[in-house]
């Protein structure tokens, strides 16, 4: 085959449906051979729309960069593009990468491909769906709370969000610079493996990056996990739906068939975790949101009488509901009168999930909860429920205030015929243990 044709073909399926999916900000209707013939062959893969690639929109699904050039690639974009991708299109998200739905973007919402009357999850929404419906061959998402696992989960993909450090966040647009990490959304672990051998490693422009070595990441699929000692996050349980505790029986009994040891593990500041996120996210992203002011570069309000009503317009304009909702969160937790209250409370907090985490993996080779508590919600149904919302990443967030690698993969499906998603937690750069467990269900 040739990689046009490949190309092609993706494109064809993009022309098919993406009418009705809208996972695409930006569909790269040309193909332009990579002339590398690195590992990744020409094969088409799709970027969240708030990573970098030189030259092309970088929207973050906002109004406010709807005119935004990218002057670089990030580094995981360059990564890949040396090692013989190309990329076929820009995906949709959550506006500044802020829900769990996809529905907050100003270019619309991504339908699910299972059913296109419900939400594909968020906030790499449409990274999830192309994925899942051959709209790209895998795809890059961005996770700060359970972004590419929880999309990951509602499409019946892999979704894997990396130990904080491990990937480059050189080029993505930042949303809470303490918690983000990129990681790949693939068809299966293996192709998850593979991009993460590409997109691994130090890089000199983010500080946050880790001097850490990359194995290579494919050597830990398929062994054996025999004697495996895994701990079993069922507190939040009750929360979940009856199908989705079923679902993880299941999983359970495949892994003690396997020779795992399964133990229910405790994580008693765990349960904070949401509140806790949402102190802190929010705060960082106010602060990572006042660059977007019409001065430099991005969307500008047409008519204005002075600087500051300028300021005031075009994020009054450019901003939708849900991001101005964590500006304003996020500069009240930072206020001099509150700052004490609310932001050193939840750092001191998140240090209490993090002694919960350390020491259960003293005990405990991995940690496994399902991915989220419901399968995937109706367009519309919790829109205008914040606060519901936010509570389909009880089981994501932790890992990400706590900086540990976590992957989602399919897990069965719901009574409604709907993919759900089995989470596996490891210690800090223990990405093997989690490819190890994740690969045996396959
Ligand atoms: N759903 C969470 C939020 O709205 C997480 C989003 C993310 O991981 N980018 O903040």
């Amino acid at each position: 085959v040739q990689a046009e044709d490949v190309y092609e073909s993706v494109l064809d399926r993009i022309n098919q449906k993406d009418k009705q999916i809208n996972a695409y900000v930006t569909i790269f209707d040309e193909f332009e051979e990579n002339p590398t013939g690195g590992i990744l062959k020409n094969l088409p893969i799709a970027i969240k729309d708030n990573m970098h690639i030189e030259g092309k929109r970088t929207t973050c699904s906002s109004k406010i960069l709807n005119n935004f050039i990218a002057i670089f690639d990030a580094t995981a974009v360059k990564k890949l593009e040396e090692n013989g991708a190309v990329f076929i299109g820009k995906t949709n998200l959550d506006e500044f990468a802020m829900g769990s739905s996809t529905e907050t973007s100003y270019f619309g919402t991504t339908k699910n491909p299972w059913d296109t009357a419900r939400i594909p999850g968020g906030s790499s929404g449409g990274s999830a769906a192309a994925v899942a419906c051959g709209e790209a061959i895998a795809a890059l998402g961005s996770d700060t709370g359970g972004s590419i696992r929880q999309p990951a989960s509602f499409c019946g993909v892999v979704g894997l969000k990396p130990t904080y450090g491990r990937v480059s966040r050189y080029g993505l647009v930042a949303f809470a610079s303490s918690l983000d990490q990129i990681g790949p959304i693939t068809r299966d672990v293996e192709d998850a493996a593979i991009l993460m051998n590409i997109i691994s490693g130090h890089d000199e422009h983010d500080s946050t990056s880790a001097f850490v070595d990359v194995p290579d990441f494919t050597q830990y699929l398929n062994q054996d996990i025999k004697g495996m000692k895994i701990g079993f996050y069922d507190k939040t349980l009750q929360d979940c739906d009856s199908d989705v505790q079923k679902a993880m029986d299941e999983s359970i009994k495949i892994l003690k068939n396997l020779g795992c040891e399964i133990e229910s593990v405790d994580l008693p500041s765990a349960k904070y975790a949401v509140s806790d996120y949402y102190i802190i996210a929010p705060a960082e992203a106010s602060s990572n949101l006042a660059r977007y002011d019409g001065v430099k570069y991005g969307f500008r309000a047409d008519e204005y009488k002075d600087l500051k009503d300028m300021y005031l317009k075009t994020r009054s304009e450019g901003f939708g509901d849900e991001v101005k909702r964590r500006i304003m969160l996020g500069t009240y937790v930072l206020s001099s009168g509150y700052y004490d209250a609310y932001y050193l409370k939840a750092q001191k907090l998140r240090g209490l999930i993090k002694q919960d985490f350390d020491k259960a993996f003293e005990k405990f080779d991995c940690i496994i909860s399902p991915t989220t508590p419901t399968e995937a919600f109706k367009v519309g149904e919790k829109a205008d429920k914040p606060l519901q919302m936010y509570l389909s990443d009880i089981f994501t967030i932790p890992a990400n205030l706590t900086a540990i690698p976590a992957i989602s993969i399919p897990n069965g499906l719901s009574d409604n015929g709907l993919p759900l998603g089995l989470q596996i937690m490891a210690n800090a750069f223990r990405e093997d243990v989690i490819f190890k467990v994740a690969s045996a269900f396959e």
